[in-house]
């Protein structure tokens, strides 16, 4: 098993998956996301929480959707970058910001969510699965455990 690592922007939080490979991501276009990361999307994995051991403390936040369901938004106390969240309707799920992947230049994209508010300039790769708005999860998943 090889060691896939991370951290946060300041290096107070750092962190290993357990996997045997860097993990597919995908890019979630949505406003949110955009607000959230400063950027014109996100780009994120989701692992098995129990495949992730961090060292150092991490600060917390609880955003409750009109829904009810919770995500629990995860960062560096020090730098604020965002590590990793989880959310009730996904429990044992961590999705982790793959741009904290200290080979996040290696990292591919299976997928493209909320792509109707995707920022105009930004073309799309053929055949990567799109979805306008959020993607069924089991499909989602389909899309980044296939090879
Ligand atoms: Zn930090
Ligand atoms: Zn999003």
């Amino acid at each position: 098993m090889s060691e896939i690592q991370g951290g946060c922007r300041c290096g107070a939080v750092r962190y290993t998956l357990a996997l045997d490979a860097l993990p597919r991501t995908y890019a979630c276009h949505c406003r949110d996301c955009q607000t959230w990361s400063g950027s014109a999307f996100s780009q994120q994995t989701l692992v098995p929480e129990g495949s992730l051991s961090l060292t150092g403390s991490l600060a917390v936040f609880e955003l409750i959707a009109p829904s009810g369901r919770v995500s629990v938004q995860r960062m560096c106390p020090v730098c604020h970058t965002r590590i990793y969240n989880t959310n009730s309707a996904r429990p044992g799920v961590a999705v982790v910001r793959a741009g904290t992947l200290d080979r996040s230049d290696e990292l591919d994209i299976a997928a493209h969510i909320w792509v109707k508010r995707k920022q105009p300039w930004l073309t799309l790769e053929d055949g990567v699965p799109a979805w306008p708005e959020a993607a069924p999860a089991a499909e989602l998943v389909g899309a980044l455990t296939e090879h």
